[in-house]
């Protein structure tokens, strides 16, 4: 059976001489893995396609154990991302985040289109490359399930507080009273903190090109963030994020 679909090369592994076994988060079919016979030689029609990071039309054969590659024809390459450090960095920690939490067999379109739009953006660099990692991280939350609660007390319901703090494992707020009663792990989230983070769930790219924030202020988000991360994707270390915040302290 042949499927049509769009996709997204995360990875291209070798497989045999010239053959290469591509990982894909495909529009339709989430993510699946692709047998891509002779996609490695410098001749094949489809290596441009299968590369990481490529937006692609697919053709794919349904096998019995995994897809075999029919087709592939190059919508969007992405090719400027491999230009630059910096850009190139922030896409490998899309793509990490992107291979964690997509299942074959599971679609999700609004990841999808976050992924492709992010990637774009990060080519073209426009606006602050932080800011678009910070965006991605809150939307790709929300998109796959995660998403922390920043509206409002979580165990009272109360809007207003001196101090917040974010509960880690519950994903979300506490206001003064109810964070004294020792509710497991938390981390302070300054007010201007928690408005930054609801702002960039719900901003449309094309509107993070006039946005300035204080520096401070995002890496109060991120270090929240990573830890988050860290609990509900169960991951201990993010290669390409942990290399993003030493090239940061390097300027
Ligand atoms: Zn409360």
């Amino acid at each position: 059976m042949l499927v049509k679909t769009e996709g997204i090369v995360l990875k291209n592994m070798k497989y045999k001489e010239n053959d290469g076994i591509l990982t894909v988060f495909a529009r339709k079919l989430g993510k699946v893995s692709v047998m891509a016979r002779g996609a490695r030689s410098s001749k094949s029609k489809h290596l441009a396609g299968a590369q990481p990071l490529c937006y692609s039309d697919f053709v794919l054969y349904k096998g019995k154990s995994m897809y075999t590659l029919n087709h592939v024809d190059p919508i969007h390459n992405h090719y400027k991302l491999r230009e630059d450090l910096d850009s190139l960095s922030a896409a490998s920690f899309f793509i990490e985040l992107v291979d964690t939490v997509t299942i074959e067999g599971q679609s999700n379109n609004r990841l999808f289109n976050l992924f492709e739009e992010s990637l774009g953006a990060l080519e073209r660099k426009e606006g602050e490359l932080s800011l678009h990692i910070l965006r991605f991280l809150l939307q790709f939350l929300k998109f796959s399930g995660y998403e922390p609660y920043l509206k409002s007390c979580n165990q009272c319901g109360t809007g207003s507080s001196f101090r917040w703090v974010l509960n880690m494992e519950e994903g979300g707020l506490l206001c003064e009273d109810c964070q004294s009663e020792g509710r497991g792990l938390a981390k302070p989230l300054s007010k201007k903190g928690i408005r930054l983070a609801n702002f960039l769930m719900v901003i449309d790219i094309e509107d993070l090109k006039e946005l300035k924030v204080h520096p401070k202020l995002i890496m109060e988000l991120e270090s929240v963030l990573k830890q988050y991360m860290m609990i509900h994707l169960d991951k201990t270390n993010f290669k390409s994020l942990d290399f993003l915040s030493k090239i940061r302290r390097d300027y």
